[in-house]
């Protein structure tokens, strides 16, 4: 019995892969493919991992739910005692769907539209993380008219030094998100004397899968000299956000623990004097990511001329990764061959385009009709699937000690079209106006 890398709850026993005591080869069988499978244990210890250390000071965990939105994840995390960071309305109904509790909310996002923000009002979000001066205004506007106090956070963007670490890719000056750092002070102090909202803390979010501890230890201190700067300003901030970001293990990539990060940030808290200040994190990747696998069976082989194709079931519509960052996932047979001859095989899906890849050049085992593996698919896998090439989005399966759910059912194509008109059916003008919560 071996563990496989990032997660121990993944395991080779004999041929089979089995996850939490489910063998994945009789999941497929069970199931159909493409299937994705979640181990509940995984996310919950990876949840406890942040929760153990920040325990003792006060904190508000936030899941980063982008990262994996399925309604069976979220319970798992507020059964936890998790808040949600949110970045759409759509967000917000799932996470109440879910369990959670408005109070442990906070909305990030760029571009929050206006009914997005009602919605958020009327349902008492504990913090908008505000990204602009405008977003700022528009915020306060709706607040009075819904007669409510919005709290707010801004987000500043900490412009942690890309030489030293160029792996950072939204905390830099270039990018849409945040406000810029030495902006930051005159918008604090419009926040503040604008009616219908109460400043309550700061934020950042600097990238995702950082696999060091320093940046964000850079970044915190970028935020603590604002914080200096704001409260020199009268103005008072209660918590300190420092986002998500923190990487987990798809090859041979070695993050801290997020119990090391935690332990990290809370010394640099307390020895620059702001150990009093709530803690707020937004992880999304590291709760999820290594807890999922995407299963896939193995269609044609085919030996072209340059390469041999693996085409199996699942895409770049189910699994957008690999086409949309070049990423590179693991892939493990489900029941292993032994002695079978491995050839080097790209691993393709069946939609009409070239970046429709799931994985490169990788030494296999392969017939028809076996079914593989692809690990770490626990987080940006579903949240990200399309309908591409009118694919219904595959199903999805939570294990657990052996036992497994149907969280969610494969999508029947009949589905995709249900909302669609022809055009003798067709609405001429549409009177109901513009598109709301
Ligand atoms: C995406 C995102 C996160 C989570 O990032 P991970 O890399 O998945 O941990 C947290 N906060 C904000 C604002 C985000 O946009």
């Amino acid at each position: 019995m071996t563990s496989l890398p990032g997660s121990p709850w993944l395991q080779r026993q004999g041929a089979q892969l089995v996850l939490d005591g489910c063998s994945l080869d009789e999941l497929a069988t069970r199931f159909g493919t493409p299937l994705f499978v979640y181990s509940q244990r995984a996310m919950e210890d990876a949840a406890q991992r942040y929760l153990g250390a920040l325990k003792g000071h006060p904190h508000l965990l936030c899941y980063a739910m982008k990262a994996n939105s399925t309604l069976a994840v979220l319970q798992t995390f507020a059964r936890l005692g998790l808040g949600f960071d949110i970045v759409s309305g759509g967000e917000l109904l799932r996470a109440l769907a879910a369990g959670a509790s408005p109070d442990q909310i906070v909305f990030s996002g760029v571009g929050k539209t206006a009914p997005e923000i009602s919605l958020a009002l009327e349902h008492g979000v504990r913090c908008f993380n505000v990204e602009s001066t405008p977003e700022l205004e528009r915020l306060a506007a709706l607040a009075r008219a819904a007669g409510r106090t919005a709290r707010i956070s801004l987000r500043v963007n900490p412009d942690v030094d890309a030489g030293t670490h160029p792996y950072i890719s939204t905390g830099l000056k270039n990018n849409k998100f945040g406000i810029a750092h030495r902006e930051a002070v005159a918008a604090y102090r419009r926040a503040a004397e604008l009616e219908g909202l109460q400043v309550d803390g700061i934020d950042c979010h600097i990238g995702s899968q950082i696999t060091q501890i320093e940046p964000y230890l850079d970044a915190l201190d970028r935020l603590l000299d604002l914080v200096e700067s704001v409260e020199r300003a009268g103005i008072t901030l209660h918590h300190v956000d420092i986002g998500g970001g923190l990487g987990i293990t798809y090859d041979d990539e070695t993050p801290p623990d997020a119990s090391e990060l935690i332990g990290r940030v809370l010394d640099r808290l307390r020895a620059r004097g702001h150990g009093h200040r709530t803690l707020l994190m937004e992880p999304g990747r590291s709760l999820v990511g290594n807890a999922g696998v995407l299963l896939t069976e193995v269609q044609y082989l085919k030996h072209g001329e340059a390469k041999n194709f693996c085409i199996v079931d699942a895409a770049m519509n189910d699994l957008l990764r690999p086409a949309m960052y070049q990423a590179w996932m693991r892939v493990e047979a489900c029941t292993e061959s032994p002695g079978a001859e491995a050839l080097t095989w790209d691993v393709v899906g069946p939609v009409c385009e070239s970046g429709d890849w799931l994985a490169r050049d990788r030494q296999l085992a392969l017939q028809p009709g076996a079914r593989l593996a692809i690990l770490s698919a626990g987080a940006y896998g579903m949240s990200m699937a399309s309908n591409y090439n009118s694919r219904g989005r595959a199903a999805e399966v939570m294990v657990r000690d052996g036992h497994s759910w149907l969280v969610r059912e494969r999508e029947n194509p009949a589905h995709l079209f249900a909302g669609e008109r022809l055009l003798d059916t067709a609405t001429l003008a549409d009177s109901r106006g513009p598109a709301g919560y």
